[in-house]
């Protein structure tokens, strides 16, 4: 199983680091967590199209981690020739997402049916909407489900997907809580969107002080880690997020609570379970 970064950045802008979101393949079953700015650009890097995905999974309906979901959407029926079906999954609410999606691009739907002949159908997607909990199977993926803590955003999701073995918690944006340990326990790769909030704190931009409480900080990351017995955490969605240089103080304040490896992603990171 490879875990590819296919978007490391969060809604701050940054030229080097697209919105968040993970590509899993396994095998050739390629399964998209999430799909914030840029995400069809970085699968592209990453050896992979939408046309490719077996499944779109979504943690959470913020902006961030929806906002490409339109190009994906887009990319996938123009090189399907309207002719495959996309899957999304996600928490209540993704179906009308995805729906108001589609009003929105029901101009652009239109003048490619009409220009070209052999595209008769609009987009196919197939949402399914889950409740904590729920587990399934994609191909030989089974994936599991549990709630995370991102309040006031409800409901919010995270995932765990094993493979031959191998296991993968994509956690999405979250406080610790008890789903968070359910997701990632004895995970091979814990995947968790961080900030540091000993920066955040420095800031003088009350609104940007509000992301304080319904993140993980770095720490809490690694004391999750530590907890559930992951063998390593990847580091993504990272507020402020640092340059190279500033790696190794992440992965110190890290490894001051976790044992195993610590990885700050950058896009296009792979991690090969
Ligand atoms: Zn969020
Ligand atoms: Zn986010």
């Amino acid at each position: 199983m490879d875990i590819v970064l296919t978007g490391t950045g969060s809604p701050l802008p940054d030229a080097n680091r697209a919105g968040p979101s993970t590509l899993v393949k396994a095998g050739d079953t390629h399964i998209l967590i999430d799909a914030g700015r840029g995400t069809v650009m970085r699968m592209a890097g990453g050896g992979s199209l939408p046309v490719f995905l077996s499944a779109v999974l979504i943690t959470h309906l913020h902006s961030d981690h929806v906002c490409a979901l339109n190009d994906v959407i887009t990319t996938h029926w123009v090189m399907s020739q309207g002719n495959a079906t996309l899957n999304v999954y996600g928490p209540p609410g993704t179906a009308q997402f995805v729906e108001r999606q589609l009003g929105a691009l029901e101009a652009d739907i239109g003048y490619r049916i009409a220009h070209h002949d052999m595209l008769v159908n609009e987009p196919q997607v197939e949402v399914t909407e889950l409740e904590a909990g729920d587990a399934f199977d994609i191909n030989d993926v089974h994936i599991s489900t549990a709630a995370t803590d991102h309040a006031p955003v409800r409901p919010t999701l995270g995932y765990r997907l094993e493979h031959e073995g191998a296991v993968a918690a994509i956690a999405g944006d979250t406080v610790p809580c008890v789903g968070v340990d359910q997701l990632a326990a004895g995970a091979d790769a814990y995947v968790q969107t961080v900030i540091r909030s000993d920066l955040v704190r420095l800031s003088p931009n009350e609104m940007f002080q509000d992301i304080l409480d319904y993140h993980s900080d770095v720490e809490q990351a690694a004391q999750t880690a530590a907890r559930a017995g992951a063998k390593r955490l990847v580091l993504t969605h990272m507020v402020p997020a640092p340059t190279p240089e500033q790696y190794p103080e992440w992965v110190e304040l890290a490894a001051a609570h976790f044992d195993g490896e610590v990885i700050i992603g950058d896009d296009l990171t792979t991690v090969t379970l």
